[in-house]
């Protein structure tokens, strides 16, 4: 398979696409990114890389974090997790509160925000010094050292997550949320403001292409059992609302975030990562689904 060719293709059917999106807006340092940054980057089990358009320049990773901070948690707690989160889409909007009073403060799953701030309440109990640990770990998971988070980000999303806030004290008032809500929500705000490039977010979703064992190092970051169940919660939930469409176009296990981004994984094979900042109505990527339902349909590979 020539991916070099095949990206460019897609590079060049897909980035007019992205004028139908609107960048996320809820604070200036996503509103002011240009909305014609696009960039496409796949690396395969054998490290071979290929990569076009922005490639190199970093943006915010924003809820794809929530597969690191997942993993983290996991690692640690194993099937315990599950007495605190579910593994169900929520078929609600990510930073929805309506199913949480339901549910009794256990969010459906662990890639919507609620379910993201007990896995960093999880992490705040586990770890001495959690955002230094994050940025340990994905720097180890990419390969790349250089990965930091933007300070501007992180502060932004506190001085407008108001909804975080109202999540964090709703399941607190439940009794899953343990340590103090500012100290949750820090590290939360941080993991939304990991700055990474397409070819860093590639690269550190490669372990899940190699069964849970990270190629960089050959450490195991999980074990090929729990590596599979991660990737279904992706394939269930990492795309929001949108995970049931997602599936049915692209049928890949994915996670994406408002900053645009979005990363997928052949399992066996490949990761590739798509940035594109205009997103649709569910806050993802209007360009990089259409780029990644058009590199399986063309490549006629995929889960399926
Ligand atoms: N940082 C934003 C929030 O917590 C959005 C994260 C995302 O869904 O990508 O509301």
């Amino acid at each position: 398979m020539d991916y070099q060719q095949l990206i460019e293709r897609l590079y060049q059917e897909t980035k007019p696409l992205a004028a139908q999106g609107k960048v996320a807006s809820y604070i200036p340092a996503l509103a002011e990114v240009p909305a014609s940054r696009f960039a496409i980057s796949l690396i395969t089990r054998k490290q071979e890389k290929f990569q076009t358009g922005d490639h190199q320049m970093p943006f915010s990773i924003q809820s794809i974090s929530k597969v690191f901070t997942f993993i983290l948690a996991y690692k640690n707690l194993g099937a315990a997790i599950w007495d605190r989160i579910g593994r169900e889409p929520s078929g609600t909007a990510f930073n929805s509160l309506i199913q949480l009073e339901h549910e009794q403060g256990i969010p459906r799953n662990p890639f919507i925000n609620a379910g993201a701030i007990v896995v960093a309440d999880i992490i705040l109990s586990i770890c001495k010094n959690p955002k230094q640990t994050l940025l340990d770990f994905v720097r180890t998971l990419a390969g790349d050292q250089a990965i930091t988070f933007d300070k501007q980000v992180a502060l932004s999303e506190k001085t407008t997550g108001h909804r975080n806030y109202a999540l964090a004290h709703f399941m607190k008032g439940f009794g899953n949320i343990i340590n103090p809500v500012d100290e949750v929500l820090d590290l939360y705000f941080h993991q939304c403001a990991l700055a990474m490039n397409a070819d860093q977010l590639a690269s550190s979703f490669l372990f899940l292409a190699n069964e849970g064992t990270n190629p960089f190092d050959q450490q195991e970051v999980l074990n090929p059992s729990r590596a599979k169940r991660l990737k279904a919660l992706m394939l269930t939930s990492g795309l929001y609302n949108e995970s049931g469409d997602f599936a049915f176009r692209v049928g890949l296990p994915a996670k994406s975030g408002v900053g645009g981004g979005i990363v997928a994984v052949i399992p066996k094979q490949l990761s590739i990562a798509i940035w594109s900042p205009p997103l649709n109505a569910m806050g993802n990527s209007i360009a990089g689904i259409e780029a990644l339902e058009r590199f399986t349909t063309y490549s006629g590979q995929s889960i399926f």
